[in-house]
């Protein structure tokens, strides 16, 4: 293996693998240092597998309500074993799909622990290597709280490690994973209880999604415990208890999980020797370029601090290789209008800015506020009839949108289309001159009065 290269990278998960080969496609030398396995945390311990498991909950679903549609089922049954062992399979798939594709696009690939040596180099497995221009793209990984008996708890890491259903969990933590492990487990039959130290779930979101989701979350069955704020974990007689400041107390759990948020994977690299600064959570920052305090070093994805999506990544990284390597000086992401899908029991589209947000962005009287409620006609026939709630947020004279929002089923594959609008510039006079698609869910979003 040659020591000099143009570009180093250190992760390959989403951002690192998609800098590395779009700057091997414009013709530099790339090497790429992993030290786990290759596709981060998206493939293996992430966007993924989880995946596979609320597709997994959402078959259940559908079977039951196979009976409103004339089906017997008589029978069914349900192994966790074989969804594990399939989604493990499946991730060993992508792993080699990944390193090929590395390979086809002729980036060196090094499996081990990187850290920086001064400016330019790179030191992995006891070698330098040297590059001019140097990205860290080491994401991040879950937190766990400092309070005795925490070990007792597993992260989403572990999550996918189970190899048995848990018959009844305790989820503590109230964003993105906290909110679709415990709807998917529940949807799978396990009883869930979920933890959160405030009084509401998604709190970075509109308060209409937080009430939708939450309020459905409960009439399913999940207990949601709101202000807790949590002392320890326990293990007694076999079983998982928690105490807590209010002196609430709850036991007889078979498994508890940490779903509090996730920090930057920066501490191990070795920052200082090249000048590479850190906020004080341990973020690296950077410009809207993915430049560092330390000249031609870039950070992308999760170990910034910005949103901690893989597309995120993804363009941050591809946007920084054609910088750098494509002669292309103003290409950068714009983070503004990044549409997201929680995948929770109803899953949540959305994208642009809550109503909070839009208010105090452009003033109370210059926003107005379009919504409906319904029950998708996949429930009509059903004796359980879920509502989709669709809300757009648009402002000033020409109603351009500032946020468009969907919980309920299909959210997940409803929103991209619509954050495209968004992104264009769309006023609500867009939308209301696109003729609608029936009978679809969607077509209250070009249907709202
Ligand atoms: P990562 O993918 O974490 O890659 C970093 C890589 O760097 C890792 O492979 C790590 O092993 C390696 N590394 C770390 N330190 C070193 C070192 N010193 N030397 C060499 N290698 C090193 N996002 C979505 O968009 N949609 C989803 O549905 C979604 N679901 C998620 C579900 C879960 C449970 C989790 C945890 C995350 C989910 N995310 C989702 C977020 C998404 O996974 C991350 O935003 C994304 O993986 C970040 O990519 P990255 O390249 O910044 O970091
Ligand atoms: P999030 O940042 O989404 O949520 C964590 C929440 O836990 C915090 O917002 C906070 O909410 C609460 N919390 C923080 N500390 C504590 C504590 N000590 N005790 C109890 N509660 C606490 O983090 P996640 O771990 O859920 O996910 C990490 C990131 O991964 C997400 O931000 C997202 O970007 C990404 N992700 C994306 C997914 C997707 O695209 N579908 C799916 C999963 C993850 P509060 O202040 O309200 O208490």
């Amino acid at each position: 293996m040659k020591e000099n290269f143009d570009f180093i990278v250190i992760g390959g998960g989403s951002g690192g693998i998609a800098a590395a080969r779009r700057a091997a496609e414009h013709g530099a030398q790339v090497l790429l240092i992993e030290s786990d396995s290759l596709g981060g945390t998206c493939v293996n311990a992430g966007c993924v597998p989880k995946k596979v498991m609320w597709n997994t909950s959402q078959v259940y679903e559908t079977i039951n309500l196979a009976t409103s549609y004339g089906f017997s089922i008589d029978g069914m049954q349900f192994d966790w074993s074989r969804i594990k062992s399939s989604r493990d399979q499946f991730i060993r798939r992508l792993n080699g799909i990944y390193a090929c594709n590395l390979e086809t696009s002729g980036v060196s690939v090094i499996q081990g622990v990187a850290s920086l040596a001064g400016t330019g180099n790179v030191r992995v497995n006891g070698k330098l290597h040297h590059a001019e221009h140097i990205l860290i793209a080491t994401g991040g990984q879950p937190s766990i709280p400092r309070i005795p008996g925490a070990e007792l708890g597993i992260s989403s890491d572990g999550f996918f490690e189970l190899a048995h259903q848990p018959e009844n969990v305790l989820i503590a933590g109230s964003g993105y994973i906290a909110t679709e492990l415990a709807g998917l487990m529940h949807g799978l039959g396990s009883r869930v209880t979920m933890v959160l130290r405030k009084d509401s779930l998604l709190r970075a979101f509109d308060h209409e999604i937080q009430e939708c989701v939450m309020s459905q979350m409960e009439e399913s069955g999940i207990r949601i415990h709101r202000n807790v704020a949590l002392n320890t974990l326990f293990e007694k007689q076999g079983s998982l208890g928690y105490t807590s400041e209010n002196q609430e107390t709850d036991t007889g759990f078979d498994c508890a999980i940490w779903a509090i948020g996730r920090h930057p994977n920066t501490s191990h690299l070795n920052l200082q020797s090249a000048g590479v600064e850190t906020d004080n959570r341990g973020y690296i920052e950077t410009d809207e370029f993915q430049n560092t305090s330390a000249s031609r070093i870039y950070a992308v994805g999760d170990v910034t601090p910005r949103a901690q999506l893989t597309p995120v990544a993804i363009a941050a990284g591809r946007r920084l290789a054609d910088r750098i390597f494509n002669n292309d000086p103003d290409s950068k992401l714009d983070y503004s209008n990044i549409p997201t899908v929680i995948f929770s029991h109803p899953p949540v589209g959305t994208v642009g800015l809550s109503e909070m947000e839009a208010s105090s962005r452009f003033g109370k009287d210059s926003i107005k506020v379009y919504r409906s409620t319904f029950v998708d006609m996949r429930f009509g026939v059903c004796t359980h009839k879920p509502r989709t709630m669709i809300k757009l947020v648009v402002h000033g004279d020409d109603q351009r949108i500032a946020g468009c929002h969907v919980v309920g089923h299909s959210a997940d594959e409803m929103i991209q289309g619509f954050a495209v609008a968004v992104k264009m510039g769309a006023t609500k006079a867009d939308l209301d001159n696109t003729v609608a698609i029936h009978p679809t869910a969607a077509e209250e979003l070009v249907t709202l009065r």
